[in-house]
């Protein structure tokens, strides 16, 4: 539920879900287009060997893709306080064109965004093996992890929704990746 003028924030924030957030998205402009591009890879990799292994999956890669990119912008952005704004996507300004804005909860619709990641991630897993062998498969984990750490640290570093699971999930990646890095930087001081 989003308050304008909600009790506990300070002018010039909204409430979101319980979250005060600043009206003026904290990311600069570049962030959007970093984000859409990291995951072009990752997309073009995705039709390019599903179209030889199984065009049901394809059918079924892109229909999950669509999903996430439209009716979930409604349950999701359609309701964010940056809706229509710019932000860490493109989404932000695209959803603007295709939704009106909604009120209402977002906690849901970025759950189901979890889900649709999680289901472009894996789905086609044995068709990369398939394809290239443990190469191909090594090359779809990297670019698809690749992109969800530089999206973590560039846009959800910076996100004041808080109770979302994909920046929360960032940033437990993050403070493991640090943690590792300390502890092998201090095996190599001794
Ligand atoms: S900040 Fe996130 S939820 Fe809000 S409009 Fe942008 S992409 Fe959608």
């Amino acid at each position: 539920m989003q308050d304008e003028n909600p009790k506990g924030c300070e002018n010039g924030c909204v409430e979101q879900d319980g979250v005060c957030c600043p009206k003026e998205p904290p990311w600069p402009a570049w962030v959007a287009y970093a984000s859409t591009f990291l995951f072009l890879p990752v997309v073009v990799m995705a039709l390019v060997v599903l179209a030889q292994t199984s065009v049901w999956k394809l059918l079924g890669w892109l229909l999950i893709l669509w999903a996430f990119l439209v009716p979930l912008r409604l349950l999701v952005c359609a309701r964010c306080p940056y809706y229509g704004q710019s932000c860490p996507t493109l989404f932000g300004k695209l959803t603007a064109r295709i939704f009106p804005k909604k009120q209402g909860s977002m906690v849901l619709g970025l759950w189901l965004d979890v889900a649709a990641i999680l289901a472009l991630f894996a789905l086609p897993l044995p068709d990369m093996l398939r394809y290239g062998g443990v190469g191909a498969l090594f090359l779809w984990i990297l670019l698809f992890t690749g992109a969800f750490l530089a999206i973590a640290k560039t846009a959800c570093a910076r996100c004041p929704l808080t109770f979302c699971p994909i920046g929360k999930a960032g940033g437990l990646a993050w403070k493991l990746i640090d943690t590792l890095w300390e502890k092998a930087l201090e095996k190599v001081r001794r």
